[in-house]
């Protein structure tokens, strides 16, 4: 199997994250990339690094005003009076159109301040003075990756970080700035008629889920905690179908909390059907890690064992496949679960 990451990808280091109304320390440690490494070193993985920034496969899945704030809002924070240590927004805009809409219009205003309301979406997604580095080296990452499977190799292993799943066309939130898994879909595309992305993060795949929601070609699964009372809480339900032409083509399996690898696997054989009923000629696996039943924020009760179980039974499918690593917060399972899947999937 290949593997790819670019060591600029561990540069973004979040001071801030507010949780309960208390400012925490971020849990998307850099430090999670040296993990990762470390499991790919274990299996005997080479890890190639991508040579070429695509900023195309940003814009074809993301608006043009959102990348752009992205790449230039830690310099523009700079010329604020004053400034705090980190591009944090202390406005939310209330939007009233449709939400089915791919994306807003873009920001009204020309104000840092403002458009840092209007592009983060929440208070996870804090820019530091490398965030952008790391952004656009893991959307790289990203891009290498399904370019190597639209040449003809599987399985193959995107090591992103920041992760994605959670980003929309225009807005950031929950860890997540441009959504890896949308773009690395979007380029498949580019060969396969037909696309299926399995998001088994412990979250609500929001971002992916918005990207492709008007769209038959990339069938959109996630399996995740019942977001009822969990982030992302506003989307997530069974009922969220798609819509238009894209109608039937998102799914949603919300798992009860404390949910262990049993009740995973039994969503996970669901999709699989699907998948299949579907056709996919490609499939992307949005890979998280907090499922696990030690995860800091997490609410289910996977262990390492289930991540090869799932891996197994992806393998099924046997389509042309591509692993991008969405989250994963416990520091000292989470190479575990890596090579767990890893070693079964390959
Ligand atoms: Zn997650």
């Amino acid at each position: 199997m290949r593997a790819f990451y670019h060591p600029e990808q561990a540069l973004h280091d979040p001071q801030q994250f507010m949780r309960a109304g208390k400012i925490e320390t971020p849990k998307d440690l850099p430090v999670r990339t040296e993990r990762f490494l470390g499991a790919l070193a274990r299996l005997g993985v080479p890890v190639e690094t991508p040579v070429r920034d695509q900023p195309d496969a940003r814009t074809a899945v993301h608006t043009p005003g959102f990348v752009r704030y992205l790449e230039t809002a830690w310099e523009r924070w700079q010329q604020l009076p004053n400034p705090g240590i980190e591009v944090w927004p202390n406005t939310f805009p209330y939007w009233s159109g449709r939400p089915d809409w791919r994306a807003r219009p873009e920001c009204p205003a020309g104000h840092i301040i403002a458009q840092t309301g209007w592009y983060l979406g929440d208070l996870s997604v804090s820019l530091g003075p490398h965030s952008w580095a790391s952004i656009r080296a893991s959307s790289n990452t990203a891009i290498a990756a399904a370019d190597a499977v639209v040449d003809g190799h599987s399985p193959v292993y995107a090591l992103c970080r920041p992760s994605g799943h959670h980003a929309r066309a225009d807005r950031a939130s929950g860890f997540c700035f441009l959504n890896n898994t949308a773009m690395a879909a979007a380029r498949l595309r580019s060969r396969f008629d037909r696309v299926a992305i399995l998001d088994v993060d412990a979250h609500h795949g929001d971002g992916s889920q918005q990207i492709f929601y008007d769209r038959p070609d990339v069938l959109t699964i996630s399996i995740h905690a019942d977001p009822n009372n969990y982030y992302p809480f506003f989307t997530g339900y069974d009922h969220e179908r798609g819509v238009d032409e894209g109608e039937g083509f998102n799914v949603n399996l919300p798992l009860a909390h404390g949910s262990n690898g049993q009740v995973m696997l039994a969503a996970v054989d669901r999709a699989v059907e699907a998948i299949a009923r579907f056709q996919a000629g490609a499939l992307v696996i949005a890979l998280g890690f907090d499922a696990h039943a030690r995860d800091p924020i997490g609410v289910l009760k996977l262990e390492v064992e289930d991540f090869a179980a799932i891996a197994a039974r992806v393998k099924t499918l046997g389509v042309p496949t591509l692993i991008v690593q969405e989250g994963g917060y416990a520091i000292d399972v989470i190479a575990d679960c890596l090579a767990a899947f890893l070693s079964e999937v390959r």
